[in-house]
């Protein structure tokens, strides 16, 4: 398993919930039944206590990107986050190549927000995930990871690994640094890489972090996405949280000097508050247990042919397990790509969508 922390330098807790693991290892609390490596992310933004020097470091790992910078040396790299890249993806990649396949590795990339939040994972819900998540006891927020570009976690994902972020807040707080630091621990005793689950300290924080909870749907797929163009001229409305429920056309934010409302009823995700984001907030639909046990046997007995009923759906021809969907506004059409697992949607100019997953 690797654990990645402080790939935005302000977010300290993703280092403190390491430096906590390591003392229970070192103190015997914890014994370590296979291979734990931690990483630091941007060193240079983490000494100096920013976010970022020169560019957001956790968007920076497209393919071509990356191709790039394993062809060239440390001192041709562009910004202070490239250098930071060149390191961190030549040490996670070294890791990647050592580690064991069966069961696939785990790399999990840690993050704080500025807002107190109840903790929250970000993952794929693929059937190779859903094994080793099922029972997390925070909410999982799907579909996230498809539709940002140039993610840490999307580049280890490609290299084969499972992957996910947790999220919590607010920055520097000790709360966010524990709740890091249970879920890892949850993940590392779930994935048998560690023991010591016995301790009523371990057994008291999952218990505190189910608690927290409670109430909100195992995960939350996202549908929607608003960005924002302008940071000036967009304004989230007031007082909402990650999770809050809204109403279908309820007012969530004013951008441009037009109110933007929710297309349905749903979850609010990630509101924008702080400064800096191209995020406005994600739109989410919950997914309770019964739908992610079904969605999971379609999937585990190869069901997808049944997407060929609708019709205007067809299979790509080129044996890729890619979908063409020629009118993607059809009613239910997006919602039974979902529940297959075709995430990665991508929309032609023709209004046509192709629809693909990499593991079903
Ligand atoms: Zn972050």
């Amino acid at each position: 398993m690797i654990v990645v922390g402080g790939m935005h330098g302000n977010e300290p807790g993703g280092l403190a919930a390491m430096d906590r693991l390591t003392d229970r290892i070192d103190r015997g609390e914890l014994k370590l039944r296979g291979r734990l490596v931690m990483l630091t992310g941007n060193v240079e933004a983490c000494a100096r206590g920013v976010r970022l020097i020169d560019e957001d470091m956790n968007r920076l790992w497209t393919r071509t990107r990356i191709d790039r910078l394993r062809s060239i040396s440390l001192d041709a790299c562009a910004s202070a986050e490239e250098r930071e890249v060149w390191s961190l993806s030549r040490e996670l990649d070294r890791a990647l190549d050592e580690a064991t396949w069966n069961p696939l590795p785990v790399v999990i990339d840690l993050h704080t927000a500025s807002a107190p939040s109840v903790p929250f994972a970000v993952a794929r819900n693929t059937l190779d995930h859903a094994a080793l998540f099922r029972g997390l006891p925070i909410p999982i927020i799907a579909g996230l990871e498809e539709a940002l570009g140039g993610l840490l976690l999307g580049h280890a994902f490609d290299r084969g690994a499972r992957t996910l972020a947790i999220e919590t807040g607010p920055h520097e707080s000790e709360t966010a640094a524990e709740d890091l630091e249970s879920v890892v621990l949850w993940i590392l005793i779930r994935s048998g890489l560690i023991t010591g689950g016995e301790l009523s300290s371990v057994r008291d924080s999952f218990a505190s972090l189910r608690e927290r909870c409670a109430g909100i749907p195992p995960i939350v797929e996202v549908i929607h996405r608003h960005p924002v163009v302008d940071r000036e001229r967009f304004v989230m409305e007031d007082g909402f949280r990650s999770f809050d429920r809204v109403a279908a056309q309820q007012v969530l934010a004013v951008d441009h000097g037009l109110p933007v409302r929710a297309p349905c009823r749903s979850r609010l995700l990630m509101p924008l508050y702080q400064d800096q984001g191209e995020d406005g907030f994600f739109i989410g639909l919950e997914r309770d247990r019964p739908y992610l046990w079904l969605s999971e046997w379609f999937r585990r007995l190869r069901l997808q042919w049944l997407l060929g009923f609708f019709p205007s759906v067809r299979r790509e021809p080129g044996g890729g397990d890619v979908w063409r969907v020629d009118r993607p506004d059809h009613r239910w059409v997006r919602e039974a790509l979902r529940f297959f697992g075709y995430r990665e949607q991508v929309e032609l100019k023709s209004g046509t969508l192709l629809a693909s997953r990499s593991r079903p």
